[in-house]
């Protein structure tokens, strides 16, 4: 008997065909990167909670009218999805100053910005995914003007609808990142996943700058507690109807 042919194998994903091309499983791994896979580490339990966390949001996101690529949860740590075409593009939303910024601009961590920030990464390891200007993406010719304006205005929704969510669970949403992909009709789906693998979320009942980190930071930065903070985020997301 051969092995299920694999599509794709990312760091936190694998992508599996399935009998329909519109159609893909997307397995969810424990497995964990940071600073462009130089660290590696595995937290327990994570492909079920992030797939789990994950789906509810894209439901959430579906309810308020946001075309994603999400379909079901045919198993606690798979999640079936419309097959799209990545755009080789990380968009990343900001409302409080961390990570890249503050080192990047020097503003101090924890900045409430005055308004949301939107911006363009080019996904691809090799250049270690560089912060792109609006002049360079169109230049690599990575989305058309028009598409650009697109994910920006999906991205601030999305932004908005996550923001009142998370405010809701007790939990402030920092920053996260975004993927986009284009379905057989060109339609603009988000894809990827969102979870606490890619949002900073910081627990609105803890002033304490290391104590309220409930995501991949505390792998990051060797904080402890990860699976806790993971599950943390699990069940408060779980407890908020979509
Ligand atoms: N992010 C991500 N994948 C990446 C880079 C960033 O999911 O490859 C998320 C990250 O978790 C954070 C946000 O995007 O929520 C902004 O990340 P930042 O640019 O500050 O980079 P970092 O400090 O994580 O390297």
């Amino acid at each position: 008997m051969s092995a299920t042919p694999i599509l794709y194998e990312g760091k936190a994903k694998i992508l599996y065909p399935t009998t329909d091309p519109d159609i893909l499983l997307t397995h969810f791994k424990d497995d964990a990167t940071a600073f462009n896979a130089q660290k590696r580490g595995n937290i327990v339990g994570k492909g079920e909670m992030n797939c789990a966390i994950s789906s509810h949001l894209f439901q959430l996101l579906e309810a308020q009218g946001i075309a994603t690529h999400w379909i079901d949860r045919p198993a606690p740590n798979q999640m079936r999805v419309r097959a799209v075409k990545i755009l080789p593009l990380e968009v990343v939303v900001r409302n409080i100053a961390a990570g890249s910024l503050c080192q990047q601009t020097g503003l101090a961590l924890g900045t409430i910005l005055k308004q949301p920030l939107v911006e363009f990464y080019y996904k691809n390891d090799a250049l270690g995914d560089p912060l792109l200007t609006l002049d360079r993406l169109l230049l690599l010719e990575l989305a058309t003007p028009e598409q650009v304006e697109q994910l920006r205005s999906q991205a601030l929704r999305i932004n908005r609808i996550l923001t009142d969510f998370f405010q809701k669970c007790g939990i402030t949403l920092v920053d996260f990142k975004l993927e986009f992909g284009l379905d057989a009709q060109q339609n603009l789906l988000l894809a990827d996943e969102i979870s606490p693998d890619t949002c900073r979320l910081w627990n609105q009942a803890d002033a304490d700058p290391t104590a309220r980190v409930l995501d991949k930071d505390r792998f990051r930065h060797d904080l402890g507690n990860v699976e806790a903070a993971y599950r943390n985020v699990l069940e408060r997301v779980l407890a908020q109807p979509v």
